[in-house]
């Protein structure tokens, strides 16, 4: 396999945390690529290591050992400015709970990444964030605070916000676990169309639905990777 091909590359990462009992393996030497374009569903029972997985990639926490690649840039070796930067350019997470801050508006809430990493021009970023806002049909809600918003129109806002700085790959742990089957629906066509729009996505989901319709679903049981019933070597 070519590792130039991938946007996103595990190598060999171990990830360990001390418990209380001793060290806990919770990523044993997993190995994954994924191509640009590509929709990957990630799946497995609680406690298997499916965020730990995911914070490897996004650099929210770092392998105890091995390598983590992002359109070839190692993760694991950034610092945390880096980092931050590095994911502000790259890298839309999204989350679980949404995450908004609470006292900004829904638009003040998607303007903040592109003032983080200043890619567009001061003047143009609300009106950038406008157009993320009506790609998700909120665009009659944001001047709103998120609170004021339901749980569905939240998660669409921060999708809106993931997408602020236009990064390649979009990144979400269990993004439709906090909504009913019918908004978890809409939403996850709004990634459908972000994938026909080229970007790619990594998911957790828990719904056995949903990850029907995903193209490559990688399953993890105990720190360990499997696709199509195939461990990942
Ligand atoms: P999943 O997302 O698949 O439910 P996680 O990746 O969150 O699983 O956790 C996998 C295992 O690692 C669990 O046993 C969890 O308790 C443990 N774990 C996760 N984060 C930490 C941490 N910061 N410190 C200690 N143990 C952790
Ligand atoms: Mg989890």
């Amino acid at each position: 396999m070519q590792e130039n091909n991938y946007l996103v590359h595990v190598h060999d990462v171990v990830k360990n945390f001390q418990g209380p009992a001793g060290i806990i393996n919770v990523l044993r030497s997993v190995n994954l690529g994924v191509r640009p374009g590509e929709f990957v569903g990630v799946r497995g029972p609680s406690g298997s290591g499916k965020s730990t997985l995911i914070n490897m990639i996004t650099g929210i926490d770092r392998p105890t050992s091995g390598a983590v690649r992002v359109a070839g840039e190692p993760i694991e070796k950034m610092s945390e400015n880096q980092l931050a930067r590095f994911r502000g350019k790259n890298i839309g997470v999204i989350f679980q709970f949404f995450q908004l801050l609470p006292t900004l508006t829904v638009l003040e809430n998607v303007i903040l990444p592109m003032d983080f990493c200043r890619m567009w021009k001061t003047k143009e970023r609300p009106e950038r964030a406008m157009n993320l806002l009506d790609q998700v049909g909120l665009a009659d809600q944001a001047h709103k605070l998120p609170n004021t918003l339901s749980g569905g129109q939240q998660q669409r806002a921060a999708i809106a916000r993931a997408l602020a700085n236009d990064p390649p790959l979009l990144m979400a742990d269990e993004p439709t676990g906090n909504l009913d089957s019918k908004t978890a629906d809409k939403v996850f066509t709004l990634f459908e169309e972000l994938i026909g729009q080229g970007k790619t996505f990594i998911m957790v989901t828990h719904d056995v639905e949903l990850a029907k319709r995903i193209p490559r679903v990688i399953e993890v049981y105990d720190g360990v990777l499997y696709e199509n019933g195939n461990m990942i070597q």
